[in-house]
Order: structure tokens, then C-alpha cells, then sequence
């Protein structure tokens, strides 16, 4: 169970993942989740160095989507400024989101990574399904109320693994 909750890359931001390692890894694609990590959560502007750096994802070869477990019309807006197919409504960590999005970009599990900053949705259902799993820090501590009682438990989680050298060490 632990295992499952274990990232295999755990990142300060955005702007820390390593595309030429993602790349020796063989994979082709990056999912995205929406909230916290791609814009702030309840926010509809995105901040420009988060568009071009997105930009530069594409340009390094990756396919790119969203999937998200927001179901607001808000998560369309965004991937069509964006120009990115994206899911609603993916009831993370269930593999439903995650699947369609595999056969939007026609990758396999293996050859994809998910970037998420929760443990409990993205990581943990990335994991399931045997995507290359990427946590980021959230971009605000502005969450939606499930979320936030669910860091609660992510923290617990963390020192856990922690504490059995499943993440590393405390910085
Ligand atoms: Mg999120």
C-alpha cells in the first residue's frame, strides 16, 4: 500500500522536472492535473511562465494533457486557452481519467508520466495503472475543503514514508 503512495520523483516546482531524464525513461507523455498544479486552485489566470513553459514541453516532443477531477466549466476553458485535450470530472485516484487520457495522446501507461500534487489522487492512482508518477508542490494553499482535510492525511502518509526511507530524507 505504502509502495503506492511512493512518487518516483518528487519536485520543488514545475520548473524542476528534468525533461532529458523523463526522456532517458522513454516517456512520450506528460498528464497534467489542473489544480495547484498547473494554475491555482479557483483561478482562471494562469501564470505566463506556466503557459511557456508548457509550450516548451510540447516543443521538447511530449504529448501534454489535463486531467482533472474538477468538473466545472472552468477545467475546458483552460485546456482550450491552452490548447490541450484534457478530462473532467476523473474521479482520481479511479483509472477512468487516466485511461481516456492514454488513448487521447495513443500512449501506453509505461511510456507516461503524471504531474500532480496530491498523494492521494494523482500519485496514488498514477501508480496504479504503472504511470511514471511526478509530485509537485502545491502552487497555493488555497484548496478546495475535501482537499484540504485530505493533506491532513497526506501528512501522516509523508512521515510515514519518511520514517521507512520511502521518500528520502526530511530537507
Ligand atoms: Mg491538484
Amino acid at each position: 500500500m505504502y509502495r503506492l503512495l511512493c512518487p518516483e520523483f518528487i519536485v520543488e516546482s514545475l520548473f524542476s522536472i528534468d525533461f532529458e531524464q523523463l526522456k532517458k525513461r522513454e516517456i512520450k507523455g506528460i498528464i497534467f492535473d489542473l489544480d495547484n498544479t498547473i494554475i491555482p486552485w479557483d483561478s482562471l489566470e494562469m501564470c505566463p511562465d506556466i503557459c511557456t513553459w508548457l509550450e516548451r514541453v510540447r516543443e521538447y516532443g511530449f504529448k501534454v494533457s489535463i486531467v482533472s477531477n474538477n468538473w466545472h466549466e472552468r477545467v475546458k476553458k483552460i485546456a482550450f486557452r491552452l490548447n490541450l485535450p484534457y478530462v473532467a470530472r476523473a474521479y482520481k485516484p479511479a483509472s477512468y481519467g487516466f485511461r481516456k487520457a492514454l488513448a487521447q495522446m495513443g500512449l501506453s501507461a509505461e511510456e507516461t508520466a503524471i504531474v500532480g500534487d496530491q498523494l492521494f489522487t494523482d500519485v496514488l492512482g498514477g501508480n496504479r495503472i504503472g504511470l511514471c508518477t511526478i509530485w509537485v508542490k502545491p502552487l497555493t494553499d488555497k484548496e478546495f475543503i475535501g482537499t484540504r482535510l485530505q493533506r491532513y492525511m497526506e501528512r501522516w502518509v509523508v512521515k510515514r514514508l519518511r520514517g521507512k526511507g520511502l521518500l528520502g530524507k526530511e530537507d
